[in-house]
């Protein structure tokens, strides 16, 4: 159009890049503060840069190369490209952001950008299920609201999402670029950041020109089990990959939504790009939406009362005395499960444990600060009458212990404290409290306080699937157990949006409720008051 493209001649693309990155849980009590970012990941300027670059490691004790190093190397091998840092913040999941957090931490990173000087492009690394306290819109929609407000009309922006974000028009308007991670668990994260980069640049350079097309579905959960590389959501993810072979598509992304929030506008999502063309584009996605749709009637796995979960343990155990040992049975604690974003504070697996399963040897892994205080300079091999109490706010039934402490350790989930309870009938309770909300996902956990995982009948998990990788070895019996809680199914089916949903209401079509979960929301709590740029 200008006879020389921009990045192909002497003057070269300057796209800035960075991070916001939280799952929000907002039934957890336990809000997300700045320094939550500071200990897992919050970088800026060259610091950021040396992270992402491919001798660095973008985000320690976690995964080396993440989407801003992807972008970085699209950048690196389309060539005559400058990338500007900017800042990048990204903290496990948990509550809502503190206003205050929020604040500041949106404060920088709009502030980073208007220092930035000029640019052609943005590109950040969002989640798209976040929560803010006290505000009545996606964070994210604000976030990018500001950003476009900073650069102006002309400076394209892309953006990646985790697939568990709610998508939004707020999400999908303000932006050139939209991809998304296409594997569950998330380990494609690099690669997300490269496509972002790729295609940024070359709609810069005018060789594509990105027309979008996306669907709402009435359905939170959906699909059964939701891994990408197992049944029965292979197929689907297969075809999305193939889409994107299609050289006329420059991206397709399906989002199977985070739950656990207050959107009312809630629901799965798919999202079409197509290169300048909007037929093919719509014609894509809805052929995509119908075949996402089947999977609303696959069923999610059976969940299990407490005493149907003991039932099982006991079966386990009793077939692996008979064959050897077949390893503990992991009951997965579905209604508190801290890689969702939940406190991790459930008493109520400890409480049936100590009424109905004497004869077990149980690991149970719970939040409850206020009794690690309690109990921190206490002696080794003391005993103490205490009451277990869980994550405060969080409205767990007290559970009164005689305990003795038997060891305690620091690490990654703050203070630990390991309580045990041992029974006449053979079985004992080791109870590990702790101050942050607890991620058994490796034995270590249990070694770190002198507990051999392998000796268990029962351990309670709080992920639904990333601790197999590390028990592969050790646990074969896998039970999702339900009793109430933040990551509750129950309560997540039962919510009410602003249209009827699977699995709650059986439904035939996607189409009625599709338009009104993508109309605009209009925010009732305007964010200019409190907002960083009009401070
Ligand atoms: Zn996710």
């Amino acid at each position: 159009m200008f006879g020389m493209k921009l990045g192909r001649g002497p003057r070269p693309l300057r796209i800035a890049y960075g991070r916001l990155f939280h799952e929000a849980n907002a039934r957890s009590p336990v809000l997300t503060e700045r320094a939550d970012f500071d200990r897992m990941h919050h970088l800026a300027g060259d610091e950021l840069a040396r992270a992402c670059g491919l001798r660095g490691t973008e985000l320690k004790s976690f995964m080396p190369h993440a989407e801003l190093t992807g972008f970085r190397q699209a950048a690196r091998l389309a060539g005559n490209v400058e990338t500007v840092p900017l800042t990048s913040a990204l903290a496990v999941p948990g509550g809502p952001l503190s206003r205050a957090c929020w604040n500041e931490m949106t404060g920088e990173l709009l502030d980073a950008l208007r220092d930035a000087g000029r640019l052609d492009g943005v590109y950040l690394a969002l989640h798209g299920s976040m929560e803010v306290e006290g505000l009545d819109e996606a964070p994210e929609a604000w976030l990018l609201r500001e950003v476009r407000r900073v650069v102006g009309s002309k400076v394209k922006i892309a953006v990646s999402y985790d697939l568990h974000a709610n998508l939004s028009s707020g999400l999908v308007d303000p932006v050139d670029v939209l991809v998304a991670y296409r594997t569950n668990p998330h380990w494609d994260l690099a690669p997300t950041g490269f496509r972002a980069g790729n295609r940024l640049i070359r709609a810069l350079r005018g060789e594509i020109t990105p027309v979008h097309a996306w669907r709402k579905l009435p359905m939170v959960l959906g699909g059964g089990n939701t891994i990408d590389f197992l049944e029965p959501m292979r197929g689907v993810f297969r075809a999305m990959r193939a889409m994107e072979k299609d050289p006329r598509v420059v991206s397709a992304s399906l989002f199977m939504v985070h739950p656990y929030t207050t959107a009312e506008h809630l629901g799965w999502a798919v999202h079409v790009c197509t290169n300048g063309d909007a037929a093919l584009a719509n014609e894509l996605v809805d052929g995509f939406t119908d075949r996402v749709w089947e999977q609303r009637k696959s069923r999610l796995p059976p969940m299990l009362s407490v005493d149907e979960g003991l039932v099982a343990a006991r079966k386990v155990r009793r077939e692996g005395l008979g064959l050897g040992r077949l390893g503990p049975a992991i009951f997965v604690d579905v209604d508190d499960i801290v890689g969702a974003g939940a406190p991790g504070g459930n008493t109520r697996i400890a409480t049936a444990f100590l009424a109905k399963a004497r004869d077990l040897v149980a690991f149970v892994p719970v939040h409850d600060p206020a009794l690690v205080a309690e109990l921190w300079s206490a002696r080794e091999g003391s005993r103490h009458d205490v009451v277990l109490r869980g994550t405060p706010g969080y409205h767990m039934p007290p559970l009164a212990l005689d305990v003795t402490v038997s060891a305690r350790s620091t690490g990654d989930f703050g203070r630990m404290v390991r309580l045990d309870v041992r029974h006449a009938e053979g079985g004992a309770l080791h109870l590990v409290v702790t101050d942050g909300p607890p991620l058994p996902i490796h034995p270590s956990f249990w070694r770190a306080v002198g507990l051999d995982a392998r000796a268990a009948d029962v351990i309670v998990q709080k992920n639904f699937f990333h601790y197999r990788l590390f028990y592969a070895t050790t646990a074969f019996s896998h039970f999702p157990v339900a009793t109430g809680g933040a990551t509750s199914f129950d309560q997540v089916i039962h919510a009410r949006g602003i249209v009827p949903t699977e699995p709650a209401t059986s439904l035939l079509d996607w189409r009625e409720a599709d338009p009104i979960l993508r109309r605009p929301k209009r925010a009732r709590t305007p964010m200019g008051s409190a907002s960083p740029s009009s401070a």
